[in-house]
């Protein structure tokens, strides 16, 4: 006698196979209609489920990373960035940076799409199954400095601390005091040899002591963040400048230049 269907399912369930049991009925039917073999229907049912198991891990470990906005490396138009070539942008691409555990540190002026490439990579690690934390040097001050009190913080933290890349956006964007400086050091000694950085910053190495306010703690994060890194100094004028929406079409003047006069 032919097993009942809903035993089939029961067994699914019970195997841990949740979205097989779910598509069950629907891919029998599917294929009766095409006439599919064993084998054919076989592998559409387990692949169903190593797909749904898949987009699962990809919204979860998205959540757990904690990106401000959504944006991918299929979204950055590298033509826009001259100082990036298509070829190093291939390159990054592939982590070998992040396999080695090598930094990252972008560079440049307000609007040439340091946080997007940030993101970007961001997403493309999280897409091979890296473990990825994206988090403000401002807020990354205050979770520091709350994390003894606010278990939110703490959470945050261990979540900087277990993952595979921490990006750490806008680096240096607003003067730190001594104990706040401190404590980033803590952080970035945990991570050293352990963990990529991706730094984004509008400001040099060179410049970041001044506003650390401290050397010998600028000069012992130095030495880690730089010890295995990449300097890339993206240039140009702000792309959102460059393509931001005005009030006039085309063939009116520009607000800017209006502006001036
Ligand atoms: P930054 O972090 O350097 O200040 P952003 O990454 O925030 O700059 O970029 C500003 C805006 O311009 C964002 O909306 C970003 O998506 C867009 N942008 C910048 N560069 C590019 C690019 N090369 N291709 C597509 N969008 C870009
Ligand atoms: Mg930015």
């Amino acid at each position: 006698m032919e097993p009942g269907l809903s035993l089939i399912k029961q067994h699914l369930t019970t195997l841990n196979i949740p979205a097989a049991a779910g598509i069950l009925d629907e891919l029998l039917l599917e294929a009766q209609k095409k006439d599919l073999t064993c084998q054919e229907f076989l592998y559409q049912l387990v692949a169903h489920e190593v797909n749904t198991r898949e987009k699962r891990r990809l919204e979860k470990q998205l959540k757990w990373a904690a990106f401000p906005e959504y944006k991918t490396l299929e979204t950055f138009d590298v033509r826009e960035q001259r100082s990036l070539s298509q070829k190093q942008l291939n390159q990054l691409k592939e982590l070998h940076w992040l396999e080695q555990a090598y930094n990252l540190l972008l560079l440049g002026p307000p609007g040439v799409g340091k946080s997007h490439l940030a993101t970007g990579l961001g997403i493309e690690a999280v897409r091979r199954g890296y473990k990825v934390h994206f988090t403000g040097m401002e807020e990354l001050v205050g979770l520091l400095k709350t994390q003894v009190i606010t278990r939110s913080s703490r959470t945050r933290i261990k979540r900087l601390t277990t993952s595979d890349l921490v990006i750490i956006d806008d680096l240096m964007f607003m003067a730190i005091d001594r104990q706040e400086a401190n404590l980033f050091f803590q952080l970035i000694n945990k991570l050293y040899g352990q963990t990529s950085l991706i730094i984004t910053s509008n400001k040099g190495p060179e410049e970041w002591g001044e506003i650390l306010g401290d050397p010998a703690i600028t000069t012992a994060i130095l030495d880690r963040i730089l010890h295995k890194s990449e300097v890339l100094a993206l240039t140009g004028e702000s792309y959102r400048l460059k393509h931001r929406q005005t009030i006039f079409g085309p063939s009116q003047p520009d607000i800017l230049k209006t502006h001036k006069e």
